[in-house]
């Protein structure tokens, strides 16, 4: 079953304590498509400028994935990211947000788009996440993610969106943020209690937490030995999570434990290199070669 996916597509400029790459290919909707490709037929819903190469849009169609709805505007400038790795590689300090195109966006969704039933409104205004949602005929399953920037300055909208979820995917300190509890249990209740079913809490390299009224999942990272870029993580977990969902038809917890773990390994790839790199030089097969170990090293 089809993917729909709305969020940001980014020139993104990214400094790790041992390397830098300017105006790189990001963006949440692009590591999200990106990942959710190898498991589904995703239609990605986004917009750029003037300055956005076609070389970028090649490299997502060349992956199945539908383009028609990215939206180039003519005289403006493609939404800019620029954020800087602490030396443990977890932590980040966003040292520029150009949100550009990206602040006035309004979607026009079109009619096979509408009929996506699965939907992931990756991280961007919970106002064109509401925008998007509301164009939605009758979807399955809906999950959405934000940050920091929209938890602050949109919250109200941010709430009428959370109420209309099946689920949210955050990240802890988005999750603390959000509902000023330190305890990672009690902020999942409380984030549950805002509106969506279930809530998915990303941890970095100490996993991902998932709550829901009757089940909790826990599961670890891969322990890969080579970080070299950990920017789309969140987006690349939700991807393969998305991807894999729709991919089988599933929403019951048993299958978002097994989708989770898919989230778990694409983003472990997607850490190994700069941008869409690493992820560009994988196949499916690799994701399901991972998956043979990662179930191996759970296995009690
Ligand atoms: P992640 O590392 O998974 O949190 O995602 C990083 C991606 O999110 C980068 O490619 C950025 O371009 C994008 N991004 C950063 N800030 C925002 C924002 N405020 N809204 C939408 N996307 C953003």
């Amino acid at each position: 079953m089809s993917l729909l996916v709305v969020g940001s597509v980014a020139f993104d400029s990214v400094h790790t304590p041992t390397a830098s790459r300017e105006r790189v290919l990001g963006g949440s909707a692009v590591y999200c498509s990106y990942a959710a490709s190898y498991f589904t037929p995703v239609h990605l819903v986004g917009v750029v400028g003037e300055d956005w190469p076609a070389e970028h849009t090649e490299l997502l169609r060349a992956r199945g994935i539908d383009m028609s709805g990215l939206r180039v505007i003519p005289g403006a400038e493609t939404f800019r990211w620029t954020g800087k790795y602490l030396p443990n590689m977890n932590d980040r300090e966003t040292l520029e947000v150009h949100l550009n195109v990206f602040a006035q966006f309004d979607p026009v969704l079109t009619a096979p788009q509408r009929e996506c039933p699965y939907v992931f409104l990756a991280n961007g205004s919970p106002r064109l996440q509401l925008k998007t949602l509301q164009q939605m005929r009758q979807p399955r399953l809906v999950v959405a993610d934000t940050m920091d920037l929209w938890i602050r300055e949109e919250h109200d909208e941010l709430m009428r969106l959370f109420r209309r979820l099946d689920g949210v995917v955050l990240n802890d300190s988005e999750a603390r943020l959000l509902t000023q509890d330190e305890n990672i249990v009690e902020a999942g209740r409380k984030v549950r209690a805002m509106g969506p079913k279930f809530v998915v809490i990303k941890k970095g390299e100490h996993g991902a937490m998932y709550f829901s009224e009757r089940r909790t999942i826990v599961l670890p990272a891969y322990p890969t030995p080579q970080v070299v870029d950990p920017t789309g993580a969140g987006d690349s977990f939700a991807g393969g999570m998305m991807g894999y969902l729709a991919e089988n038809g599933r929403d019951d917890p048993d299958a978002i434990k097994v989708a989770m773990a898919y989230g778990t390994l694409v983003a472990s790839f997607n850490v190994e290199d700069f941008s869409l790199d690493r992820m560009r030089r994988i196949e499916r097969r690799a994701v399901d070669d991972r998956m043979a170990e990662y179930r191996e090293m759970l296995r009690l």
